[in-house]
């Protein structure tokens, strides 16, 4: 009743087996992750964050002090 599943990897589409054979699942390989990661880094940066805005208030509250 075991069945492998298997996955395609986002970064290069390799088909990945869904084991603890694979720790870097749904990735083939850590190389795979890491493009991935980036990828994601850098479309977080292009987005103006609300984190800045929140960052600045902190700021602000600190100086009145
Ligand atoms: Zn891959």
């Amino acid at each position: 009743m075991t069945e492998t599943i298997k996955v395609n990897c986002p970064g290069c589409g390799k088909v990945v087996i869904w084991d603890e054979t694979s720790p870097y699942r749904p990735f083939c390989c850590k190389r795979c992750q890491l493009i991935d990661l980036g990828e994601w880094a850098a479309e977080e940066k292009r987005i103006p964050s609300s984190g800045d805005l929140s960052e600045s208030d902190d700021w602000s509250e600190e100086d009145l002090r």
